[in-house]
């Protein structure tokens, strides 16, 4: 177990040993084409720093959607998928297997929830929340079933959680919507309120809402939220899919509000790099059956095996304190650029942040010229045409968090 609080040293890329295939003798066409994609091909990675198969480097504050939590290639995490990979790799649902029930018992203790259901993804953990509260509306609330869930939101793409999402443009996507998630506004108490009826079972959100520019929720928000559901019996449920697994300073970004969801979903940096997510609910809500839930992959021991080593390093003394000491010192910085550039300063805790720069379409330019930019590049994600977002490892050290900045500072003086 790693106890240190000091992020390892950024070890040399080794040489990919080839002269580098270049982009177009990569026959990407045979991929189904759902994003816009800059014409490079990613080989290696280590910490901070990704390369491409040119030998080119770029300083990463992306981390694959806030999913590196300790960068690209982390040792702990690599060695325990090797070993696991050697020693059992897959005995599907109907059959238990160590890592996964060691896995279910740490995040448990760790949530104060008491029971853990393993998925492959933010949107299957989701789908499951979701599955649960109906289930527990047709059983303790006499058929309750409505979520009450917030604009701009983002619960992920199966067509329960894209109706579950408030991002403008899914309401018709995909029509017809699953029924059944009225849409609040987010920090308006009495926007929730004036939703509830008989028909409503819970209320569901985004901590800090990341797909839709890093908005926080306010802890007074939250806790309001919190009081309401209790006194009325509603199924608190915070997806801290993006949030979670100190992403923005404790361990779960509700903490910070010090309220108690009753159902919590993790995904993204829980795994560190490899596809896995829970969701987590208290003892008294978990009302599945058997034939009601399940999935081929869930409690898959390999990935269950990468998700423990990573709590291991993010749960020991002092690594959450430190990162945040780093996160801090980094968001001064950031600050400083955004209110020169004329915003309003930056949103988010923690390592998940976002610059306003107020300029319509700026943040892609600046993205674009960032990952550009003469020698090394580096990578930011315009989340918004007015937003940066910045999600570097949670172990990114002060020399590459420093570096971050300045190149941020060149390059915001040269793009408009
Ligand atoms: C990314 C994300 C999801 C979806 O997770 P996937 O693993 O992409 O399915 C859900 N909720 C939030 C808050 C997210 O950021």
């Amino acid at each position: 177990m790693l106890t240190t609080t000091e992020p390892p040293p950024a070890a040399p890329i080794t040489a990919a040993g080839s002269p580098g295939r270049a982009f177009d003798d990569y026959p990407v066409q045979a991929l189904m084409s759902f994003t816009p994609r800059p014409p490079v091909v990613f080989t290696e990675g280590r910490g901070s720093w990704l390369q491409d198969s040119q030998g080119r480097r770029y300083l990463d504050l992306v981390q694959g959607w806030a999913v590196n939590t300790l960068g690209h290639a982390p040792e702990p995490v690599a060695q325990a998928i090797a070993a696991q990979a050697g020693r059992l790799l897959h005995v599907g649902p109907g059959l238990h297997n160590a890592p996964a029930i060691e896995l279910a018992e740490r995040l448990t203790a760790l949530s104060g929830l008491g029971r853990c259901f393993l998925a492959g993804s933010g949107a299957e953990a989701n789908e499951g929340a979701i599955k649960l509260a109906r289930k527990f509306g047709r059983n303790k609330r006499g058929g309750a079933h409505e979520i009450i869930t917030f604009r701009h939101a983002f619960h992920g793409r199966t067509l329960a959680t894209m109706s579950a999402s408030g991002k403008p443009g899914f309401d018709t996507l995909f029509a017809p919507q699953v029924p059944g998630f009225p849409k609040a506004t987010l920090n308006d108490i009495e926007s929730v309120t004036s939703l509830i009826g008989p028909g409503t079972v819970g209320v569901m959100l985004e901590p800090i809402q990341g797909e839709a520019g890093v908005i926080e929720a306010q802890p007074e928000f939250l806790r309001a939220l919190r009081r309401v559901c209790s006194e009325l019996g509603l199924l608190l449920i915070v997806d801290e899919v993006q949030t979670g697994i100190g992403r923005t300073g404790p361990l779960f970004a509700h903490q910070r509000a010090g309220i108690a969801p009753d159902v919590m979903t993790l995904g993204k940096g829980l795994g560190g790099g490899v596809p896995i997510a829970a969701l987590l609910a208290r003892e008294e809500v978990c009302c599945f059956e058997p034939g009601d839930q399940g999935g081929t992959y869930t409690g898959n021991p390999l990935v269950c095996a990468a998700a423990l080593a990573v709590l291991d390093v993010v749960t020991a003394p002092g690594f959450l304190s430190a990162m945040t000491g780093r996160a801090a010192h980094f968001r001064e910085g950031l600050d400083a650029l955004a209110l020169r550039e004329g915003g309003p300063g930056c949103s988010g805790q923690g390592l998940l942040l976002a610059l306003e720069l107020p300029q319509p379409g700026r943040a892609q330019r600046v993205a674009d010229a960032l990952r550009e930019r003469a020698g090394e590049g580096m990578l930011v994600n315009a989340v918004r045409p007015e937003r940066l977002r910045l999600m570097p490892a949670l172990n990114a050290g002060e020399a590459d968090l420093s570096l971050a900045l300045q190149w941020l500072d060149d390059t915001l003086r040269q793009v408009y």
